[in-house]
């Protein structure tokens, strides 16, 4: 996908919150919105035909190229399936699986409505050329481990890799992603929080993930896992926490404090078994920011962020006896980064001067058709009901179809056949 700046782009007979509206972007901006937009002779027009306008999706955690791993001894537990499975096979990965595996991602989130991810995996360099080629957006950081004690070749390559991410345009943006606070020792983990404020980078980290993890850094360390992290300065405003699955009160309340954002990620949780469900009240309570993420493919499966908001919105009311714990508007404002600045950017989606980036839904949807939309989203909708996405000006599917299906999953399914997953 070129670089240059998109060609203007109208779209006329949209639906915004019931009313009738056009919409023109120019240079990737949205720069007129309301119901006496027209189409000029001659310029690139979508008749939306009564569709509804939406801003797209945010999904805060995954790790793109797993799609490579998808339905791979899933029924496995946790650790048998990462040392059996997926790291013996991650040890082979050249940037061609990643670039591969990332594109039929990409596919997947057009096609399900999500505009940007925050992917933490190898190669990240060729996961940024995916994500370029096929015209999202996405923060994207190379996992930092040093288990093996190979702490000083983990400052290099990750030193490296930012080196390497700096050459792409402005859709791409780079973060540090120690795995964990189990996979990254003391030492390399005060490392990423100085490398990260001197650069004014973003940390992506696996955190409080399964309850083990909280008793161990308590026997390692002598406090919970946040507590650990802020000792360590890696909670900020630029910091993203997955899962967060066993925070307690205080971690919530020092973690809101920071200004970090939280990202639920229950469908990931459930598959995984890891026994808990993310502490949304709480969370609300003390402030936190908060995000919703699918995880990778290979723990999910599925990348359609709008099928895992049901399971987050149904989650929280069974678990909490509650079914007020999380209205659908609310829910939807975390699907779409309404509830964390860090994914909001500047200001409000959809609106003069913001970033050329919306949705469609099908004006046929039969999910949609009556009721409350945002209801409607949440608990009827899947990722099906997306007919058009728009990102930056460039039209990414029209109609459900987007350019070059084919070759992607071909090329990923042999990519996957050359690395003997199956
Ligand atoms: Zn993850």
């Amino acid at each position: 996908m070129s670089a240059a700046s998109p060609p203007s782009l109208v779209v006329i007979d949209a639906v915004l919150e019931g009313k009738p509206v056009g919409l023109r972007c120019e240079g990737g901006v949205i720069v007129e919105l309301g119901p006496e937009v027209t189409a000029a002779a001659g310029e690139a027009t979508i008749d939306a035909g009564g569709g509804i306008l939406v801003p797209p999706l945010v999904n805060g955690h995954t790790h793109a190229a797993m799609t490579l791993f998808r339905g791979f001894g899933g029924d496995l537990p946790l650790m048998r399936w990462l040392r059996e499975k997926i790291w013996p096979i991650e040890a082979r990965l050249e940037p061609e699986d990643v670039y591969w595996g990332t594109r039929l991602a990409c596919v997947e989130m057009i096609r399900t409505g999500t505009s940007r991810f925050w992917d933490m995996y190898w190669h990240p360099a060729a996961t940024a050329r995916a994500v370029e080629d096929a015209g999202l957006r996405a923060t994207i950081g190379g996992p930092l481990f040093d288990l093996d004690g190979a702490r000083a070749e983990t400052q290099t390559r990750a030193l490296g890799e930012l080196d390497e991410l700096e050459g792409f345009g402005t859709t791409i943006a780079s973060a540090l992603a120690p795995h964990s606070i189990y996979a990254a020792g003391t030492e390399l983990l005060s490392w990423t929080a100085e490398v990260a404020s001197e650069r004014g980078l973003p940390v992506h980290i696996h955190l409080s993930e399964t309850e083990h993890e909280v008793t161990e850094c308590i026997e390692r360390h002598g406090v919970r896992p946040a507590q650990y992290l802020d000792r360590l300065g890696l909670l900020g405003e630029q910091t993203v926490l997955a899962h967060g699955v066993w925070l307690d009160d205080s971690e919530l309340e020092l973690i809101a404090e920071r200004g970090s954002t939280l990202v639920a990620a229950p469908v990931a949780n459930m598959k995984l078994a890891v026994g808990g469900v993310f502490p949304y009240p709480a969370a609300r309570r003390a402030g936190a920011a908060i995000g919703l993420g699918t995880d990778g493919a290979g723990s999910n499966d599925s990348l359609d962020l709008l099928a895992d908001l049901k399971v987050f919105a149904l989650a929280q009311r069974h678990r909490n006896g509650d079914a007020t714990v999380l209205p659908a508007d609310e829910a939807w404002g975390i699907a779409t980064g309404c509830r964390a600045p860090l994914f909001a950017g500047d200001g409000e989606p959809l609106a003069i001067g913001a970033a050329a980036d919306f949705l469609l839904l099908r004006r046929d949807a039969y999910e949609l058709s009556l009721g409350d939309l945002h209801s409607n989203l949440v608990y009827a909708a899947s990722g099906s009901v997306v007919d058009t996405t728009v990102i930056g000006g460039r039209v990414l599917m029209r109609s459900g179809e987007v350019e070059g299906v084919a070759e992607i999953v071909a090329r990923a399914a042999e990519r996957a056949r050359g690395l003997r997953i199956g």
